[in-house]
C-alpha cells in the first residue's frame, strides 16, 4: 500500500507556481492576482478563505479579499461582482460558498465572467471541461487528476467508481476521469444506486464524495483497489486538544491495507484544492486557456 501524500504533493505544486511567479516577475510580466469574496461569518468558510489568501502569500501572488455581511442583497452582490469582471489587474476570482438563503448561488456564479471564474464553476467552464476544451477545471477534481498523474496511478481501461454527483466533485471528475488521457470506465453511484457494494467490489479505482464518514468499508473495496477520498466531515473528539477531529468517507484504517494506494484524511485530497486553485490563477493570468 502507498499513501498518496496530498499535503506533500501540494506543497510541490505551490512551490513550482512560485517559482513560475518569480520567473514572470524577473521578465517585467504581471503579478497574479486573485480576489475572494466572502460574505457573513461562517467559521468554515472563514478558515478557507483565510487558507486561500495565506496560500496566495507563499506563492507571491497579490490577493484581495472582499468581505461583506450576510444581510448584503443579491444586487450589492452582484454589482461587486460585475466591477471584479472589469478589474483589469484581477487575473480570477471566486465567491466563496455557501451564500445566506436570501441569495441564489445559481445566479451569482453565472454572473462571473468566465475567463476570470477560476473556481471553474460557470457553466462555460463546465461545458467547454465536458467537450474536451481548455477550461477552468473545479479545484477538487483538478487536485484529484494531479495527484492520480504524479503517482502516476494506471488508470486506462480501468473500471472507476465515483461516489457523488454533486456539481463541484463528483459529476466533473467522473466526467474527466473517462476523458481521453485517463480513459477509465466510469460508473457514476449517488444516494438512489442500487447494489452500491456490488459495484464498489468490481471497482480498480474509487472516488468516495458523498460526505459520510466512513461509509466505504473493506468489505465494499477489492485486494489492490486505487482508493481517494474527498470527504470531510468534523466529529467530536476526545483525543485532540480542539476537541474535533476530521474524518474521511473511507473507513481508513480497514480499507487501507487492502489498496495499492489511498488518500489519508486529512493530508489527501484536501491540501490540493487550494494549490489547483492558485494554478488556475496562473493559468488566468499567463492567458492559457481563454486565449
Ligand atoms: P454533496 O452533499 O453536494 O453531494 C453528496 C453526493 O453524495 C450526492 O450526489 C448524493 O447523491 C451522494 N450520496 C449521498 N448519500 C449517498 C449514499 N448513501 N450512497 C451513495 N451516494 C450518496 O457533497 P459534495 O459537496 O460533493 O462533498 C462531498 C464530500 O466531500 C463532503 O464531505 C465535503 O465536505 C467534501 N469535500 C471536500 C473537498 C476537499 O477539498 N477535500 C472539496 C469539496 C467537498
Amino acid at each position: 500500500m502507498e499513501l498518496i501524500d496530498g499535503k506533500k504533493t501540494s506543497e510541490i505544486l505551490q512551490d513550482e507556481i512560485a517559482q513560475e511567479v518569480l520567473t514572470l516577475k524577473d521578465a517585467g510580466g504581471k503579478i497574479p492576482h486573485l480576489a475572494a469574496i466572502l460574505v457573513g461569518h461562517d467559521g468554515g468558510s472563514e478558515t478557507y478563505v483565510a487558507a486561500k489568501v495565506k496560500a496566495c502569500e507563499r506563492v507571491g501572488f497579490k490577493s484581495t479579499l472582499i468581505r461583506f455581511e450576510d444581510d448584503i442583497t443579491e444586487e450589492k452582490l452582484l454589482q461587486s461582482i460585475s466591477e471584479l469582471n472589469n478589474n483589469a489587474d484581477l487575473d480570477g476570482f471566486i465567491v466563496q460558498l455557501p451564500l445566506p438563503k436570501h441569495i441564489s448561488e445559481d445566479k451569482i456564479i453565472e454572473a462571473i465572467d468566465p475567463r476570470k471564474d477560476v473556481d471553474g464553476f460557470h457553466a462555460v467552464n463546465v461545458g467547454r471541461m465536458v467537450a474536451g476544451m481548455p477550461a477552468f477545471i473545479s479545484a477538487t477534481p483538478f487536485g484529484i487528476l494531479e495527484l492520480i498523474r504524479r503517482y502516476k496511478i494506471e488508470t486506462a481501461g480501468k473500471n472507476c467508481v465515483v461516489i457523488g454527483r454533486s456539481n463541484i466533485v463528483g459529476r466533473p471528475m467522473s466526467i474527466l476521469l473517462s476523458q481521453k488521457g485517463f480513459d477509465c470506465t466510469v460508473t457514476l453511484c449517488h444516494s438512489r444506486t442500487k447494489d452500491l457494494k456490488g459495484i464498489c467490489q468490481k471497482a480498480d479505482i474509487i472516488v468516495a464524495a458523498l460526505g459520510i464518514a466512513e461509509f466505504l468499508t473493506a468489505d465494499m473495496v477489492k485486494e489492490g483497489a486505487v482508493v481517494i477520498d474527498v470527504g470531510i466531515t468534523r466529529v467530536k473528539s476526545e483525543t485532540t486538544k480542539s476537541g474535533w477531529k476530521l474524518l474521511g468517507d473511507v473507513k481508513f484504517d480497514e480499507v487501507a491495507p487492502k489498496c495499492s494506494f489511498i488518500t489519508p484524511v486529512p493530508g489527501g485530497v484536501g491540501p490540493m484544492t487550494i494549490a489547483s486553485l492558485l494554478y488556475n490563477t496562473l493559468l488566468s493570468s499567463k492567458k492559457e486557456i481563454y486565449k
